[in-house]
């Protein structure tokens, strides 16, 4: 598995129970009958609040989504703008980390040092920034910085808003 270690990783006995609990039980609704690969997740908003989503496919295969997605719709539904931790659950091989659509549709709501945990129905497996994750990447911020800064409160990435482009963005 390549690794991205650019972004600190979290450490995985700061492992947010909760968190991975609502991914696990996201999994067990998983509407996969055409792929039989079930996954969970769940997104932690800026009140602390836990959202959790499942993928759902249908008969026209590409017309399904990601748990992931899921989730943000949750959230997003709630009230929730803004993502401070997720984690995803599912049983492979290797790792079920987010898919790329999925890593761009967090980044909409989540800062670069925004942890993702990688876990199965009992273990974490891995813990990675999303900043590692979708390095170089393109967010809110780059379309409408006024708005972006507006919208999330000041005191850029450490408070859980947007990134603000940095050297190695601009490098
Ligand atoms: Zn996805």
């Amino acid at each position: 598995m390549s690794r991205n270690d650019e972004s600190p990783s979290p450490r995985a006995d700061e492992a947010p129970g909760p968190l991975l609990a609502a991914a696990r039980a996201a999994r067990a609704q998983a509407h996969a009958p055409y792929s039989r690969f079930a996954v969970g997740a769940a997104v932690q908003d800026e009140h602390g609040r836990i959202h959790g989503g499942c993928n759902v496919e249908n008969a026209a295969y590409p017309q399904g989504w990601c748990a992931e997605t899921s989730a943000l719709a949750a959230m997003v539904m709630a009230g929730g703008r803004r993502v401070t931790a997720v984690a995803v659950c599912g049983v492979s091989d290797q790792p079920v980390t987010p898919c790329g659509g999925c890593r761009q549709k967090l980044r909409e709501f989540a800062a670069d040092d925004c942890p993702i945990w990688i876990v199965d129905t009992e273990t974490v497996l891995g813990t990675h920034t999303l900043g590692a994750l979708l390095p170089f990447s393109f967010g809110p911020e780059v379309l409408a910085p006024k708005l972006a800064s507006a919208r999330y409160p000041p005191g850029g990435p450490s408070a859980g808003g947007p990134a603000e482009p940095d050297a190695r963005r601009e490098a």
